[in-house]
């Protein structure tokens, strides 16, 4: 070097720089000797906001001629926005080859578990790209809209809770209605309320007091001696012959696509029966529908993140794994490890979605057909859901079906060797430090809405 090069390297030892710290956070400041100050900020002694946040890493650098510039170029950026702060540091990032990110997080599939951490991870100033494979974003709980009804695409949704949190947390998103889930079962034409009730006894045995009612069902389960062998056994010693008959059978074979002689009696472990008249198919303290459908919580929950749809995550993998310092996939969790065990089962639906010309076709949202004839389990009419005074109505039948490759994923099938297959698959997941693994494809589990939305919070709050 000649000394007058040497004199300008000199002269140029005043740096304005940006650290990236553990939690995401950025941090500004200005030093004349970039090392030394990087390992003083990672040994705790570079400043009290960093010492906290460790281990930081350089992101940006500028150098200047005087201290008075570097300082005055610290205050320029302080007054930056945190979205301005990052696009300087991915400019010299591109510049340098270093690896700073685009995006804090990409969030693969756009349900409620990736948009519970898309609203929380906003409120904490990161910044987060939405990669869905469907058209549209919202996952299952999309709503579309047909003759003016809020029509749940992928099967009817109520939301139901007793966590006061989770409650909260929606109904500051979204107005709910008093919708009540009260299902009524087409048994061959005969009307019947659910869940099981007083109403539902009366109508059967004619008999108007809980005490004539149990005493039938006593006399019933006399059916099954000793312990249940299978779902047929199990579910007479709970509910005796005539439910079972008219309102179990048919409908468990129908979405199981088996004989319940067949099927094993753990599935179903209790069949609710209420002593009362009392149609509110959930004991939960909180329940409804949003004004408006799901999509207006869905509409906020994603608010300001940049959303692709239409993409298959795991077909452009390396691409979107460049893009996010972190992923939070909520996708399932066999597929994202290519199947390497084999592949977990799931139980799927078809749906059969038309609108009809009447006004009002059932006279309520949910009807269960629970004849072993009839090929569908169930009939939404999705007006009811909001009290709707359309003109025409918008009905769907559910077809249970088998899951084949290229079928949505819509039950895990909650058996030992099924839950033994995902306990290997969770093992790599544990081991994928920069992926965060949630919601029902992902942690192979039957989760409800309020379910899902509680465990998004609990890891979001480890997060954040
Ligand atoms: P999802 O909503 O399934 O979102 C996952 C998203 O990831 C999907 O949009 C999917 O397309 C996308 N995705 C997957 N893989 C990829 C990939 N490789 N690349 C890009 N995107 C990908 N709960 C209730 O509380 N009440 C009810 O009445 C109720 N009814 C239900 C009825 C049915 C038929 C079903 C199936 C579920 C019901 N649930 C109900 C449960 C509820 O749907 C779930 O709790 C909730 O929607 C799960 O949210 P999630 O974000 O985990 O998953």
């Amino acid at each position: 070097m000649k000394a007058d090069e040497a004199q300008e390297t000199e002269k140029k030892q005043n740096f304005t720089y940006i650290l990236r710290c553990a939690d995401g956070t950025l941090y500004c400041g200005w030093t004349n000797s970039l090392k030394d100050r990087l390992l003083a900020h990672n040994q705790g002694k570079g400043a009290r906001y960093t010492r906290s946040r460790r281990p930081v890493e350089l992101v940006y650098y500028e150098t200047f001629a005087t201290k008075q510039e570097a300082m005055q170029r610290e205050w320029a950026i302080k007054q930056l926005t945190r979205q301005e702060k990052l696009a300087l540091c991915r400019i010299f990032g591109q510049k340098k080859g270093t690896d700073m990110k685009k995006y804090d997080y990409v969030l693969v599939g756009s349900g409620l578990y990736a948009g519970v951490w898309a609203y929380e991870a906003r409120k904490h100033g990161k910044t987060c790209l939405v990669v869905e494979k469907r058209d549209h974003i919202g996952g299952n709980v999309y709503c579309e809209d047909m003759e003016g009804i809020h029509v749940h695409r992928y099967g009817a949704h109520i939301f139901h809770t007793s966590d006061r949190t989770v409650w909260d947390y929606v109904t500051r998103l979204a107005e709910f209605n008093r919708y009540t889930n009260s299902p009524v079962a087409n048994y061959k034409g005969e009307m019947y309320n659910m869940p099981f009730n007083m109403n539902t006894f009366s109508k059967m045995w004619g008999i108007s007091t809980p005490a004539q009612a149990r005493a039938i069902i006593e006399e019933q389960k006399k059916a099954v001696t000793g312990e249940p062998s299978n779902l047929e056994e199990q579910a007479i010693s709970l509910v005796g012959t005539d439910i079972y008959q008219k309102l179990v059978k048919g409908y468990t074979e129908k979405q199981w696509g088996r004989d319940c002689k067949e099927l094993p009696a753990f599935i179903i472990k209790r069949l609710p029966v209420r002593f009362t008249y009392d149609n509110n198919y959930f004991n939960d303290l909180y329940q409804g529908i949003p004004i408006g459908g799901y999509n207006v919580i869905i509409d906020k929950l994603f608010e300001g993140c940049d959303i692709e749809t239409g993409v298959d995550y795991l077909e452009n993998k390396e691409h979107y794994d460049s893009l996010g310092e972190k992923i939070v996939y909520t996708g399932t969790i066999d597929a994202y490890f290519r199947c390497q065990f084999g592949r977990l089962e799931y139980r799927s639906l078809r749906f059969e979605t038309e609108i009809l010309d009447e006004e009002n076709h059932q006279g309520v949202a949910v009807v269960n057909y629970t004849d072993r004839e009839t090929p569908y389990t169930r009939v939404i009419e999705h007006k009811h859901f909001e009290f709707g005074t359309q003109p025409r109505t918008v009905i769907t039948r559910e077809y249970p079906a088998d899951w084949q490759e290229g079928m949505e994923a819509y039950y895990p099938v909650n058996d030992k060797k099924n839950q033994a297959l995902y306990q290997k698959y969770a093992q790599l997941a544990a081991r994928e430090t920069h992926v965060i693994f949630g919601g029902r494809l992902a942690e192979y589990k039957y989760y409800d809405m309020d379910k899902v939305i509680a465990s998004a919070l609990a890891r979001t709050a480890e997060e954040f």
